[in-house]
């Protein structure tokens, strides 16, 4: 490739694909793991009430009442808590305040296809470590010297959740770096690992309002860790960027953290049918990880994933694909509304049966 001079001095990098969005309402989109559920009417409540007067103010750089509505529900102080645009910020942030020693961070070969970016983008050497054939992690691949550890429990795009033992195993094998663990899916029948921030506090959870919130259009997402933690990731933060919350996010997403009620009723509706459409797949010949987010994972014995993507989409029906090494024969199908899951499992039959 022929570059002029200063085309060279350009910091290019290889961006994330994002799931498709498709333009028409006329489709069952299980692609991007959103949730089939409105926010919680208080957030619609609270967006309609909003004085759309007050948008000519800069907002409050502390995202206050996002924050001590989090730190409240979470039992932390307000110092021990960060908000971002969606996870992606909060995650972004992360890489490029606690990875900067020029050691390798250490990230599951099969997982979120962000990681690889950032660490591309912020030039951090990377190393990714091979899940085990059941895509369960081996704690003891990271003993070892390392600028940083990033795991998202569960994993996506596998579902598989991670037990707080592995976790900590892991996190007791690395005082000298921080450890983010990505809780992006954590609400959905997983063990958060929050309560080891009071004995790591190396240890950032990251998570989000985007799934079990159905929040995803809204952008939040948030941090919790040490007070010192939270300190570096802040200042990093203000020197990016002092108003990253607009006042709507912040005053939805206080609404949707005060209706606890909502949150479980909603998680509690897709774990069930998750773990219906885990027994509809089962019968339609199609093996998986056990999944603990609101996604599974699969892949068929006899017809390539790849084929049942393409005649999926061509009747509507959005799920995601990936051809790359190890994942080229799975399906990841978010979990929708159970009469969605069934208009899926009947299209299902008919291209598998
Ligand atoms: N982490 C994981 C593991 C994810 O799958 C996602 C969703 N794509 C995110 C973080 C980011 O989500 P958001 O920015 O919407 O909070």
């Amino acid at each position: 490739m022929n570059y002029s001079t200063w085309e060279q001095r350009v910091h290019t990098v290889e961006p994330y694909t994002p799931g498709e969005q498709p333009k028409t309402d006329n489709v069952i989109k299980l692609n991007t793991n959103e949730n089939p559920f409105p926010p919680s009417p208080a957030v619609l409540k609270a967006i309609k009430d909003y004085n759309a007067d007050a948008l000519r103010l800069y907002p409050d750089t502390r995202a206050g009442l996002l924050t001590d509505a989090l730190a409240k529900r979470y039992g932390v102080k307000s110092e021990q808590v960060f908000v971002g645009v969606g996870s992606d910020d909060v995650l972004s942030q992360a890489f490029l305040t606690f990875f900067d020693s020029g050691k390798e961070i250490l990230f599951p070969d099969i997982t979120y296809s962000f990681y690889d970016v950032w660490a591309e983008l912020y030039r951090i050497p990377y190393r990714t470590v091979p899940l085990k054939d059941d895509f369960t992690i081996d704690p003891d691949d990271y003993k070892c010297d390392n600028g940083g550890i990033v795991i998202p429990n569960p994993n996506a795009p596998t579902g598989v959740l991670e037990s707080l033992d592995t976790i900590e195993e892991i996190l007791r094998a690395n005082p000298t770096s921080v450890v983010i663990i990505d809780e992006a899916y954590i609400d959905f029948g997983g063990v958060s690992c929050l309560p080891l921030i009071d004995k790591y506090d190396n240890l950032l959870v990251v998570q989000t309002f985007s799934k079990s919130r159905s929040m995803a259009g809204m952008r939040i997402g948030f941090a919790i860790g040490s007070e010192k933690l939270i300190k570096y990731l802040s200042d990093v933060k203000f020197s990016i960027n002092s108003y990253t919350m607009n006042p709507l996010s912040i005053i939805a997403g206080a609404a949707a953290v005060e209706d606890e009620e909502y949150f479980i009723k909603t998680t509690e509706e897709i774990i069930r049918t998750r773990e219906y459409s885990k027994k509809r797949l089962s019968e339609l010949g199609f093996t998986f990880p056990d999944s603990m987010s609101n996604f599974i994972f699969a892949s068929h014995s006899s017809v390539p994933a790849k084929e049942i993507f393409g005649r999926l989409k061509e009747c509507g029906i959005y799920v995601r694909y990936w051809d790359k090494p190890r994942i080229n024969n799975h399906l990841r199908i978010t979990i929708g509304t159970r009469e969605n899951m069934d208009k899926v499992f009947d299209k299902l039959a008919e291209i598998v049966g």
